[in-house]
């Protein structure tokens, strides 16, 4: 595996400058109100410290020096070593030394088990408040508050993504002609701790700042009414048996309905012991070396990331091969944006959905993997248009003639970067250029890259500087296609990071496209 492991790693080169964008749509509030851009570099997770570390509170653990941690929301147990709990519930922690799984004593029920960590948060800590969301960004921050059962006032609280030791308040508005929207505001540290908004009003903690604001909007745009419901924390293994193996048996799937056909084989909607959701891709015979396969998969389990689709198990004992991962519930990206409901996203969530891919290939990028298929069908969407990138990985080992580059015509060649379709020289840089096919993919609704052109003459027309001109029928404003002009660039080290590209559609809003002037309550 070593040898595997090592030559999929790109060279760390980063190029020159790519300047951070500052963060548009940012709500300044009145006078007293100090929300300037700070200038720092993006931080966001997972270079942030824990929050804990952070401590925003003045509780601390007071149990005898017991640690205790609360249930953030029910879990129901999967197997006889985990056990099940009620949102709220109070645990005290026996064995953290595994960083999925903790060993702990119920306090209520008196059972002893084990329990998966991002459904717990420490008694003392800003995890446990209903508002805190310690893993989101900007974008995903609108888009829940956005969901149309949440009342004006909603809001949360999350990590700054430009200041290790701030936050950011989101808080869902409406306005006369402009409707529902979020307002983002800095919360800034104070040198000897607390926090403030407004200069003016100073907090010990983030909680008391939070409870302040609930009872007085003290010039926000709105009093802070509740908190947004979080969604169910991410799941990375089937259960606590299958933290160390992987292999399960085959009978514990259950395939319930076919959901497509891949490249490899058939994928079936199934369950895994007619519990817990899942998606089962099948293996044709002969598609990919079991054994190389099986390294492949080793190396995806071990990288996660919530832009990744989690791998869970394989059945890998006999032919077909199972891959069991997490189940995306609206399919591809390019099914949905060409027949589902795709056709409908405005603007604003096909940027969405582009800083979300970018942000699981920064993900790759940083772990130095190289994805080598990237593209819109290689893109699942689940509820409410969150995107994750899958199959990484798996281009390396396939053995099936007509994926070979060399050899067929399913060769994804509309999507391969010059080096890599004539040299091989596969890279992070290659992923770049393909992330700007998915770009176009993206914003022309799934429309086939190269319209009218046969692959063998994209490779023709690319090497003598042809790029894939405007679309001229939906909206693409000059700076993104710009943009994937760069992705584009003969020269591979040009072409800007996913780091880069993330940020950029992080923080890309209509109102950096078309400047106007925020309203202030
Ligand atoms: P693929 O083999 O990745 O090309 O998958 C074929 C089709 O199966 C895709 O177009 C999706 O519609 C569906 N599919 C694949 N993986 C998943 C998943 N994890 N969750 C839901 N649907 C999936």
């Amino acid at each position: 595996m070593g040898n595997k492991c090592c030559s999929r790693r790109h060279d760390a080169e980063r190029p020159p400058v790519y300047p951070h964008k500052n963060e548009p749509g940012f709500t300044t509030c009145p006078v007293s109100f100090d929300t300037r851009y700070t200038g720092e570099p993006n931080t966001r997770q997972p270079s942030r410290p824990p929050v804990d570390v952070v401590r925003t509170t003045t509780k601390c653990i007071s149990n005898g020096g017991r640690r205790v941690v609360k249930a953030l929301c029910e879990y129901t147990a999967r197997a006889d070593s985990d056990i099940s709990f009620h949102k709220g519930d109070r645990m005290e922690v026996l064995n953290s030394s595994e960083p999925d799984w903790w060993m702990v004593f119920h306090l209520t029920t008196r059972r002893e088990g084990l329990v998966p960590v991002n459904y717990v948060a420490e008694e003392s800590s800003v995890e446990c408040e209903d508002w805190f969301f310690p893993h989101v960004s900007r974008k995903e921050a609108d888009k829940l508050l956005l969901a149309e059962s949440n009342p004006r006032g909603t809001f949360l609280v999350r990590p700054a993504e430009h200041n290790p030791h701030g936050f950011s308040l989101s808080v869902k508005d409406w306005e006369d002609g402009r409707g529902y929207h979020v307002k983002h505001y800095k919360i800034k540290p104070l040198d000897k701790g607390g926090f403030y908004i407004a200069t003016n009003q100073t907090f010990p903690s983030l909680p008391a700042l939070v409870m302040s604001y609930t009872k007085n909007a003290l010039g926000l745009c709105h009093v802070l009414a509740r908190p947004c419901p979080k969604p169910e924390p991410q799941i990375w293994d089937l259960g606590p048996e299958l933290r160390d193996k992987w292999e399960i048996p085959r009978m514990e799937i259950q395939l319930i309905r076919k959901l497509g056909q891949g490249n490899f084989g058939e994928v079936y909607y199934g369950k895994w012991r007619n519990n817990i959701e899942v998606a089962v891709k099948t293996l044709r015979e002969g598609t990919m070396s079991t054994q190389a396969f099986l390294q492949e998969a080793a190396i995806m389990k071990k990288f996660r990331h919530n832009k990744l689709v989690a791998l869970y198990a394989v059945c890998s004992q006999q032919e077909p091969v199972y891959i069991v991962q997490e189940y995306m519930s609206r399919g591809s990206l390019l099914e949905f944006l060409r027949n589902g409901e795709g056709k409908f996203l405005q603007f604003e969530d096909l940027v969405y959905i582009a800083a979300q891919v970018a942000s699981g290939m920064e993900y790759l990028e940083s772990k130095m993997l190289i994805h080598r298929d990237l593209a819109a069908r290689n893109v699942l969407i689940g509820e409410n248009n969150t995107a994750k990138i899958c199959d990484f990985g798996l281009a390396r080992v396939i053995e099936d003639n007509e994926y070979c580059p060399k050899q067929g015509s399913r060769f994804p060649v509309k999507w391969t970067a010059p080096e890599a379709i004539i040299y091989g020289k596969f890279s992070i840089k290659s992923d770049v250029w393909s992330y700007g096919i998915l770009l176009m993919e993206l914003f022309t609704y799934g429309k086939i890259p190269y319209p009218g052109l046969h692959g063998k003459d994209v490779i023709d027309k690319i090497e003598i500087g042809y790029r894939m001109p405007k679309p001229i029928d939906v909206y693409l404003p000059d700076a993104i296609y710009g943009l994937m002009l760069q992705c584009w660039d003969a020269v591979p080290e040009k072409r800007p990071t996913f780091e880069f590209l993330n940020h950029y559609f992080e923080s890309f809003t209509v109102t950096s496209e078309m400047p106007y002037k925020e309203v202030h309550d």
